[in-house]
């Protein structure tokens, strides 16, 4: 496998950042993951503009010009022989002495870029049986619309949620309402078949999947209502799923071990999984 690190194509086992990078001592970066399917990136433009509004919210520079990029992530995806799996995209603000504040303003931002191959049949057969979701408490911070690196709760709460048995952990404020995943956004279909999920402000990331989700649902002429929900409302839904780049449009068919509905994936959600392909930006790699 080959990995791109700061401007070189190096192989992955080799690659390696400095002990000072400000990723690895404070998370100090943010990321991106694509999708690849059939040998196309999908919806890297909007991958790349939330990257820039990531980058932008934390003053950190594009560490390469913003055209230079996609072919870096093309380069990476074909030097891999990734058909099907996903390139990853990191920034860190760099390498710099310990010290909390920015480094001099001479210090370059460091970029690594990864991609990796999945079975391209695992995703459906995944969503053949759907998943299992677990209910954590909300315990990030109040910025976790920038993809930042940090993402400490979201390992926690997910090993929480491999330990029960479930695929997913679902935040939830104090108040009973639903946020998102810890690396998916999180929907539910209500009983009269409207879409609903979360507002994308500053207490969740605006998936790209969540995205072009919206355009899928108005291609299949669904309604979708941008608000919250809670637990017990997701319950007692006829349809809930997740969405990410990596994931698509998954079932959920078990929250905290209640099942929803009959137990089984949803017909909505999968002719949502269904569609996303045909609408989504596809870019060849
Ligand atoms: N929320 C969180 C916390 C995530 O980590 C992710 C996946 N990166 C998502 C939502 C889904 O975003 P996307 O559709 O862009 O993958």
């Amino acid at each position: 496998r080959i990995a791109y690190v700061n401007g070189r194509y190096v192989a992955h086992a080799d690659a390696s950042v400095h002990i000072e990078d400000r990723g690895y001592q404070f998370a100090d970066g943010v990321y991106e993951v694509c999708e690849v399917a059939r040998g196309f990136i999908v919806d890297m433009p909007r991958h790349l503009a939330r990257l820039n509004r990531s980058l932008a919210e934390l003053s950190i520079a594009w560490p390469v010009t913003r055209n230079v990029l996609p072919l870096i992530l093309r380069e990476v995806v074909n030097r891999n022989h990734v058909v099907n799996g996903l390139v990853y995209v990191q920034v860190t603000r760099g390498v710099a002495s310990r010290d909390f504040v920015f480094p001099s303003a001479d210090t370059k931002p460091a970029l690594v870029v990864t991609a990796r191959k999945a079975d391209p049949t695992a995703g459906a057969k995944r969503a053949d049986s759907g998943i299992a979701v677990i209910t954590v408490p909300e315990n990030r911070w109040d910025r976790v619309d920038i993809k930042s690196v940090g993402l400490l709760p979201n390992v926690l709460a997910k090993q929480k949620a491999k330990e029960a048995g479930a695929q997913e952990a679902w935040f939830v404020d104090a108040d009973g309402t639903v946020k998102e995943g810890g690396s998916s956004n999180a929907w539910i279909v209500t009983r009269d078949g409207v879409l609903v999920t979360r507002p994308a402000d500053h207490g969740i990331l605006r998936g790209i999947t969540r995205t072009t989700m919206f355009e899928v649902a108005a291609k299949l002429g669904l309604k979708i209502e941008e608000r919250g929900f809670s637990i017990a409302e997701a319950k007692a839904a006829r349809e809930a799923f997740i969405s990410s780049a990596t994931t698509i449009a998954m079932p959920v068919v078990t929250i905290d071990g209640d099942p929803i509905a009959n137990g089984h994936p949803g017909s909505i959600t999968l002719s949502l999984r269904q569609a996303f392909f045909d609408i989504a930006e596809k870019s060849p790699a």
